[in-house]
């Protein structure tokens, strides 16, 4: 069954499909230089990912006297990466940084203080001086509470230089055109039912993560990967699809995130017999090593017998000894999360902690300006025109297989600048629009209607709880060969039942939930998929993908870069492209790759 849409067009120089962290920074630089900037959101702004993030924000701004520099940075990154983090783009982060943090302290955000007035900064994992030699206090804070403060101020910008927002407004395709350009994107008023078409220069994907492919993460339930399944379905390639990150300190049972900066302010793990196991492993760094290092550990912990609690099934993290004055000034967020999804007084006893999903390293290939890129004729980095994407949908790559704490507010933040600085660099303002086809348009609503009119017997709940139940058996921090591909056959038939028994209780278009949620799980199998054949594909252990049937990295093979494309029918095809191991500029050498300890 069908039903004839009204379409409102809507004709703007740039849209923007996000307002996190990214999408925020991106609109204000635009907006403020005069272009016609739309920004379209599913939830209400403030309300995006990145308003939960906690710890901070990474620049080397040397505040707490200790000699920072971006170099370090850069080399942290690299290392945290496992090599896999593209140089160029990993050095134009960290030197970035400093001015970004600078001009978000000038746009108002409530930075915490040293008693000279500078920003406040903590130690994050994996953050060293002089290049691994010894902890350096990286991370900018707003207490715990960093990502609110960034994202309220930004938000605040963007209403006073214009920008025209979008608020619950989900956003269905992409619109591209015959020669593969993008043309805008296709959107769902959700309080009013009716369809939206935006055409734009640039349409900028700010959509996020997927985190909640998976059965406990950190992410909200909003992390739905929207835009990587819209590039998937335009016919484009996602990188790096194998490397997800677990956070070491989720909390046990719920999965809310207790933050790095608990062991920045000097928080510890213990086992069952009270070992601070993390000495073992990571004898200089200990709790503050790399966090697929960490979570690792605590894995192997876990199953070799000596977990905490009656089913031996998690780690205590210590902060009692920190003292409530500390814990109030610094840490007051996370005191209150551990009270009510633990139960615990964090000034008298350890929270239960799990490594819980946290964060992808993968996502939508592109370059540093932002621009999406695919391989074309050849070239392995071809410019997609009209399509850009930044923040945790983006995939540019400066975490490569493994993201440093703090890392993740920096990147959306320098690039959601960068891809700012790019489009104003290359539009002038109330440019004529190209025609946009019919055929577009139509792709969008046929998949629309096939999810609205579906008629089977099982709930989107259901199915996504099958999805997510596989994701975390079957693709977690330890993976083989055959519990890969069990999951994959596992997955399919989660895929077969939404294609063949999806039930749509509610066939309406004004505030329907029901029809949404169906919509997103749509996406996010679509990303399962391409997230277990990549992690299928690459036989060997780097960063977040460990496979105990491949336990070593292998640089000779693998130093480069999976791309994944989704076919209609479901096929899978596997492309891989060099990793940039040179740097941008002069000013400093190529990191050459090496054994990663800490
Ligand atoms: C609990 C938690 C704590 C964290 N703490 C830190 C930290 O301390 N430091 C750090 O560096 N990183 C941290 N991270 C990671 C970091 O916060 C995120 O990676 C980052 O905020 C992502 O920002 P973003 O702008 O890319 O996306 P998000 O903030 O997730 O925003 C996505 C936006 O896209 C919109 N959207 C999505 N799909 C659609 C659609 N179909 N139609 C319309 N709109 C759509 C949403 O409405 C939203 O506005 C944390 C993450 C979590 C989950």
């Amino acid at each position: 069954m069908t039903q004839a849409y009204e379409i409102i067009e809507r004709n703007y120089d740039v849209v923007i499909v996000g307002a996190g962290g990214a999408g925020l920074r991106a609109a204000l630089g635009m907006a403020a230089s005069g272009l016609k900037t739309a920004c379209v959101t599913k939830v209400f702004p403030t309300r995006s990912h990145t308003v939960a993030a906690q710890g901070g924000m990474a620049a080397s701004l040397g505040n707490m006297g200790d000699g920072d520099n971006w170099r370090f940075h850069m080399y942290d990154t690299v290392k945290g990466s496992d090599w896999l983090g593209d140089q160029d783009a990993i050095e134009y982060m960290c030197r970035e940084a400093v001015p970004s943090v600078l001009e978000l302290e000038h746009y108002g955000v409530p930075f915490s203080r040293t008693d000279e007035g500078r920003i406040y900064q903590r130690p994050f994992g994996g953050q060293m001086l002089e290049y691994g030699k010894a902890m350096a206090q990286r991370t900018c804070a707003a207490a715990d509470r960093t990502g609110h403060a960034i994202l309220h101020t930004l938000y605040q910008q963007c209403l006073k230089h214009n920008t025209a927002f979008f608020v619950e407004y989900l956003a269905l395709d992409l619109l591209m055109d015959e020669d593969g350009a993008c043309r805008g994107m296709l959107a769902w008023n959700m309080e009013d039912g009716t369809l939206h078409r935006f055409r734009a220069h640039r349409t900028v994907l700010a959509t996020g993560g997927y985190g909640r492919v998976y059965f406990s993460c950190t992410a909200a339930h909003t992390c739905t990967g929207d835009g990587n399944a819209m590039v998937l379905r335009a016919g484009l390639p996602l990188e790096d699809m194998e490397f997800t990150q677990f956070h070491p300190t989720g909390i046990y049972g719920s999965g809310c995130l207790i933050t790095e900066g608990a062991r920045g302010e000097g928080g510890y793990l213990t086992n069952s017999r009270g070992e601070r196991f993390m000495e073992r492993y990571a004898p200089s760094a200990k709790d503050l090593a790399g966090r697929d290092v960490v979570c690792r550990s605590m894995t192997i912990e876990i199953n070799e017998g000596r977990g905490c609690g009656p089913l031996k099934d998690h780690i205590l993290l210590h902060l009692e000894h920190l003292g409530a004055e500390l814990l109030h000034q610094r840490l007051p967020g996370i005191s209150e999360t551990a009270r009510i999804f633990a139960g615990v007084d964090v000034t008298r006893e350890p929270i239960p902690v799990l490594p819980t999903v946290h964060y992808n390293m993968g996502g939508v290939p592109t370059n540093l300006h932002g621009e999406v890129v695919t391989m074309r004729d050849g070239d392995p980095e071809a410019v997609v025109p009209g399509l850009m994407a930044i923040g945790e949908a983006a995939c540019v790559s400066v975490h490569g297989a493994n993201r440093l704490g703090s890392n993740s507010l920096l990147d959306i933040i320098v690039f959601g600048r960068a891809a700012a600085h790019r489009v104003v660099e290359t539009l002038r303002p109330r440019e004529g629009h190209a025609h946009v086809s019919k055929e577009a348009t139509d792709r969008a609503i046929a998949r629309l209607d096939r999810i609205r009119w579906s008629k089977g017997k099982t709930g989107a709940g259901a199915i996504r709880l099958a999805m997510q139940r596989t994701m975390q058996r079957h693709c977690a921090v330890f993976r083989d060969g055959p519990l890969l591909e069990e999951g994959l056959s596992k997955l399919d038939g989660v895929i077969e039942t939404m294609r063949a028994d999806l039930k749509v209780a509610d066939r309406s278009m004004m505030f329907n939930t029901d029809l949404a949620e169906a919509l997103e799980l749509d996406n996010m199998l679509a990303q399962a998929s391409v997230s277990l054949r990549s992690a299928i594909g690459r036989t060997e252990s780097r960063g977040a993908h460990a496979r105990k049937d491949f336990p070593k990295r292998d640089d000779e093979n693998w130093l480069k870069h999976s791309f994944c494309w989704l076919g209609d029918d479901g096929q899978v095809r596997l492309d891989y492209r060099p990793v940039h191991l040179q740097t941008l500029s002069n000013d400093v050498a190529t990191i050459p790759p090496k054994e990663r300890v800490y």
